[in-house]
């Protein structure tokens, strides 16, 4: 399954990417996190994106798709993937349909997590809070003045990307406003409507189908056994019917031989009893002539 995750920044793309790869055991390809990796390994990519990162502004385009092409012919990719944060920009998303068409591989959906800009402060705000309780950096681009920059580059050169894809019929829109499970629920159920994934992919949603499966396929054994002894009964009776006509030709049969036999058996006597008398007559015959003589 190849999936994108379209949404201004604080729109909960990390989060649901992460819940989707425990999900469906496919991986999380963050720009945004490859870019981090690389800036704070000092590669040539993280030397060009630092700035332009701290800033909100946007990494060249012909950079993150580079980033991406190599990203997705890794072996632990083969399975699929969730992009977070890419593509951003029209070209970076013609780069993409370019890239997995020479790959072969489709795009299943994009799934655009629609939020009130209102809200995307206050979530960005408990994030940085959340990540200094835990003592984790917090990020550079976390502050209010940087997220205003983001918000409006998301507007300007991420948001059509709605139109691209929707136009493509690949778009699928979820309310992003929802509690976190509710809304990995609801792409789940996005992602079984599109035949993205197939039902038996996760144990719960097994387990539910199962249960729901059960009733029907009780009632219908049912029915099925309810119909057996009535079958069953035909069918016995049939073969008693069949047994007697049986029978009865048999015991035909068994008389035609019987009488056939006792007619030869008769015959043979008469043969028997002819030839005796024949013998006797002769035997009369020649006592008789002998007497004569
Ligand atoms: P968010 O989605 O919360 O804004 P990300 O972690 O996705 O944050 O990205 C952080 C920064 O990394 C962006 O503000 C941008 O500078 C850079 N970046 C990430 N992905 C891209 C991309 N596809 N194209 C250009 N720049 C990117």
């Amino acid at each position: 399954m190849r999936i994108i995750l379209l949404g201004p920044p604080g729109s909960g793309k990390g989060t649901q990417a992460q819940l989707l790869v425990q999900r469906y055991g496919i991986v999380q390809l963050s720009t945004g996190e490859m870019l981090r990796a690389a800036v704070a390994a000092g590669t040539p990519v993280g030397l060009k994106a630092k700035e332009i990162m701290a800033s909100g502004g946007l990494v060249p385009d012909d950079v993150v798709v580079g980033i991406i092409s190599d990203r997705i012919d890794q072996p632990d990719a083969k399975n699929g993937f969730i992009l977070d944060g890419f593509p951003r920009t029209v070209p970076q998303a013609e780069a993409l349909d370019e890239l997995l068409k020479h790959k072969h591989l489709k795009l299943d959906a994009v799934i655009e997590l629609r939020v009130n800009e209102s809200a995307l402060l206050n979530r960005v705000e408990t994030r940085v809070a959340q990540m200094r309780e835990r003592g984790e950096e917090v990020r550079l681009d976390d502050t209010p003045e940087v997220l205003t920059k983001r918000l409006a580059s998301y507007r300007n050169q991420t948001e059509p990307l709605i139109h691209y894809y929707s136009e493509r019929r690949k778009l699928s829109t979820i309310d992003g406003m929802m509690a976190i499970d509710e809304v990995t629920r609801a792409i789940h159920r996005q992602l079984l409507a599109l035949g993205a994934v197939e039902p038996k992919t996760h144990g719960k949603t097994r387990a539910r189908s199962a249960a729901k499966a059960a009733p029907a396929r009780k009632a219908k054994t049912a029915k099925k056994s309810a119909k057996t002894p009535v079958k069953a009964a035909k069918k016995a009776a049939k073969s008693k019917k069949a047994a007697k006509k049986a029978t009865k030709a048999g015991k035909r049969i068994v008389k035609k031989a019987a009488k056939k036999v006792g007619k030869k058996k008769a015959a043979k006597k008469t043969a028997r009893k002819a030839v005796k008398k024949g013998a006797k007559k002769a035997a009369k015959k020649v006592t008789k002539r002998r007497a004569k003589r």
